[in-house]
């Protein structure tokens, strides 16, 4: 088995493309590695949510987390901000950090470039990332594409570190599905919470459906042949549906006779089908909070074992301790 590290930021309701991209993968390596997966709220706290806000997005994350599958038995399952140990390796890391390394990052520019105050937290991001992984000596890192430039930096700063001060940090490599390393939001962009462009993973009646109805399409008309290679709805159709099932959509979009409106009610059916049982199980975790909240604090306690020795290495090798 294999140490494994996931973490997703509680930034916002998670979406679909957060499943299928970095969920779906590590829980399926649950079983025979050694998890450690967390729920990112020092991350979320660069956009500078309402207290309340970040409060509930973090427990929110926690139950979907749990829903999907997060087995608390065998994953150790924690909030970032409980285990402080993970700030003081940021500074240390920092310390060997090029400003030019973060300024070179992609996540950072296109934050900017849409109009997200570049406050400290989010140009260090990078770093708080990299503390994460090395922390708990992960080797294995899944996520989605837009992460890969970030391992690469965690990588460089690892390596940094041990040939300064010998081979203390384990170098971890990223795990990246091809098939569902960016998965498009509704504008067929990155779907991001960040971009207000989601399907969430739990959403519910109406306006849940319309958001399917919203996704972008080309404007070949109904008639017409229709190339499922190129479009948003048979990309994320692709992520729920059996290969028979994939098979015979593909048909009907090459044999044209089929309006988009069509294929996206395919689309909105197959993902009520797909998240049905976890949305069973959340119903039943969203009535025990306690549970929930013990789950985080045993998985802290856990967890804060393994900084805590990374953490004193890294403080004897630097001169600290
Ligand atoms: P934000 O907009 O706040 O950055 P996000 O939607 O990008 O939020 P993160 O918490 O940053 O979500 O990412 C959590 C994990 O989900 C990461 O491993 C990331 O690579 C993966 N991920 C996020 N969006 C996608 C996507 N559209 N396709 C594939 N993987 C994704
Ligand atoms: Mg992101």
């Amino acid at each position: 088995g294999k140490r494994i590290l996931s973490g997703v930021q509680s930034s916002g309701t998670l979406h679909i493309g957060n499943y299928f991209g970095m969920m779906r993968p590590s829980l399926s390596l649950q079983e025979g590695n050694d998890c450690y997966y967390f729920i990112a709220n020092y991350h979320a706290l660069t956009q500078l949510p309402d207290p309340a806000l970040l409060r509930q997005r973090t427990f929110d994350v926690a139950v979907d987390f749990l829903a999907c599958g997060l087995n608390p038995d065998t994953t150790v399952f924690f909030r970032q901000s409980d285990v402080t140990e993970v700030q003081e390796l940021t500074w240390i890391l920092s310390c060997l950090t090029p400003v030019g390394l973060l300024e070179r990052c992609h996540s950072y520019k296109d934050k900017l470039a849409r109009g997200m105050e570049a406050n400290h937290g989010l140009f260090a991001y990078p770093v708080l990332m990299a503390a994460d992984i090395l922390l708990y000596n992960s080797q294995l890192v899944p996520v989605g594409k837009d992460q890969k430039q970030h391992l690469e930096v965690t990588r460089d700063i690892a390596i940094r570190f041990n040939n300064r001060y010998g081979d203390i940090l384990t170098v971890p490599e990223a795990m990246i599905q091809e098939d569902v390393a960016v998965i498009p939001g509704l504008d067929g962009q990155k779907m991001s919470k960040s971009y207000d462009n989601t399907i969430e993973i739990f959403g519910e009646g109406k306006p849940i459906r319309q958001k399917f109805m919203k996704i972008i399409t080309d404007s070949t008309p109904m008639e017409e042949p229709k190339n499922p290679d190129t479009c948003n709805v048979f990309a994320l159709y692709k992520l729920m549906a059996t290969p028979e099932e994939q098979a015979e959509l593909r048909q009907r979009y090459l044999a044209g006779n089929m309006g988009y409106g069509h294929a996206k009610q395919a689309l909105f059916d197959k993902y009520s089908e797909f998240f049905a049982p976890m949305r069973e199980r959340r119903k039943q975790l969203l009535e025990k909070p306690q549970l929930v909240e013990d789950v985080l604090q045993d998985g802290a306690a856990r967890a804060r074992k393994v900084a805590q020795q990374t953490l004193q290495r890294v403080r004897q090798a630097v001169g600290l301790a």
